[in-house]
This record gives structure tokens, sequence and C-alpha cells, in this order.
């Protein structure tokens, strides 16, 4: 779940003030699954980093998954960042471990048991369709089959809401539509999924909520229809 009201950003670079997000006011229900879109420059990271708490905002209030990130106390911060599950453009994939390791290396992190992991990611790499690829290397796979571990990855912990930022930046068109549909697919379980995009065919191709941000401002918050897909009550 994510609730922003009346939530504003700025960076401080000493000499200038750059506004990133303005007085933006935000309802996303636990189950949904959201696109947003905007151009480069529109304040979408800059809105991810505040959903994260990785910035925090100057006013409004924000709360993610029941926790209020105005008045969150910091030994809190690690259990909030564990209920989000986050994918990015660029993979970021331990290039010397397997994709087997990546995945269980960040449950050791969270101090997850021996036993939990032996078994949390073969399911993981079966949900994603990856089995055939647990002993193989980062490298030694295709752009979308990083992906597809990165995504593998933010699931371990299974979390509530799932953020992806920009995730089919780095894989061919096709293969693009597939890490969507996966996303989908794991949406239907009833995890939350926020999909920040500047890919406006994957947008009017599976259509959905949709979001759009310009110069920090929410211009459009509605349902598209989608070209290639049905959805629920269509
Ligand atoms: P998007 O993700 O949509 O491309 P951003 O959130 O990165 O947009 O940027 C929103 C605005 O904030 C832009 O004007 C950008 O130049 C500015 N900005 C982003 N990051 C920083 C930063 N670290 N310091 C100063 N300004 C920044």
């Amino acid at each position: 779940m994510i609730d922003l009201k009346n939530v504003s950003f700025s960076y401080d670079n000493g000499q200038n003030t750059i506004h990133a997000i303005k007085n933006m006011t935000l309802h996303i229900d636990d189950g949904e699954f959201v696109f947003v879109v905007g151009a480069s420059g529109a304040g979408k990271s800059s809105l991810l980093k505040v959903l994260l708490r990785e910035n925090v905002a100057d006013e409004g209030e924000v709360t993610v998954n029941g926790f209020d990130l105005t008045h969150i106390k910091r030994r809190k911060l690690p259990q909030f960042r564990r209920s989000i599950g986050v994918v990015f453009q660029d993979f970021r994939l331990i290039p010397n471990m397997t994709v087997y390791d990546n995945i269980a290396f960040s449950l050791r992190v969270t101090d997850a048991s021996a036993r939990f992991i032996r078994s949390r990611v073969p399911y993981t790499l079966e949900l994603v369709g990856l089995t055939n690829k647990a002993k193989n290397y980062p490298a030694e796979l295709s752009g979308g089959e990083q992906q597809r571990v990165a995504l593998a990855r933010a699931l371990a912990n299974d979390p509530s809401l799932l953020i992806a930022d920009e995730p089919t930046g780095n894989v061919d068109p096709e293969m693009s539509l597939e890490i969507i549909e996966l996303f989908r697919h794991i949406n239907l379980s009833g995890t939350t999924v926020l999909v920040v995009t500047h890919q406006h065919d994957l947008v009017r191709y599976f259509g959905g909520r949709t979001i759009s941000i310009e110069a920090g401002h929410i211009v459009f918050d509605g349902l598209l229809e989608g070209e290639g897909v049905q959805h629920a009550g269509q």
C-alpha cells in the first residue's frame, strides 16, 4: 500500500533548489498493478526514492506498507525495506556469484535460515522460469534472463510491494513483453506492483492503471484499456 499526501521533495545544491516532487497526492491499494510514466527529468526516480525512503520528503505524509515514513525510526528501516522488492534497469547482479548464490546471498544478509534459503531460492527461480540456469553466472545469461534473476532476487523475501525502475530498459522488445507478463503474473498472487517506464508502447499494450508525471506533478492517473490484453471487468 502506498499513500502520499501533499508530498514535496527538493534537491538543494547550495545555489539552486530543484523541486523534483511538487505537492503530490497519490494512493495505491494493496494488490494493484500500476505503471508510472513520464519523460526524463519528470521526477520518476525522485518519487521512487521517496517511496523507498532514500529521499526524505520535505513536506507531506508518506505511508508505504503501513510504515509512516515521515516518522519511522532508523531501527525500523530494515524491516520496512524488506517489505519491498526492487528491480533496477541495470539488474545489479553480483558478477562472480552464480544465479543461485545471487538470490541466496540477498536472503543471507537478512539472517534467513539455511533451511529457508534452500527451499526459497529454487521456488523463486521456478517462478521466473530459470531453474535450469541456477549454476550459471550472470554474464552467461541474456539481458532478459538477467532481469528475471533480479526479479527472483526481489521476490525472495516475499515482499508485499514490488517496485521496478525501468525494468525493460536493457532487454529487447520481445523480452520486454515477457518481463511485464511476469510482473502481471506475480501481481495476480497479491503482490502490489509499481513499474516505472518511459516505454509508452508497453503501457499501450498492457494498459491498466497509469500515472503520468510531468515536472514533479501527476498530470494523469487513470485506467487505460490496453491494446494487447484484457483486464478484469473489461
Ligand atoms: P526522472 O527519473 O523522471 O528522469 P528525476 O527524478 O531523476 O527524473 O529528476 C527530477 C528532477 O530533479 C530533474 O530536474 C533532475 O535534474 C533533478 N535531480 C535529480 N536528481 C538530482 C540530484 N541528485 N541533485 C540535483 N537535482 C537532481
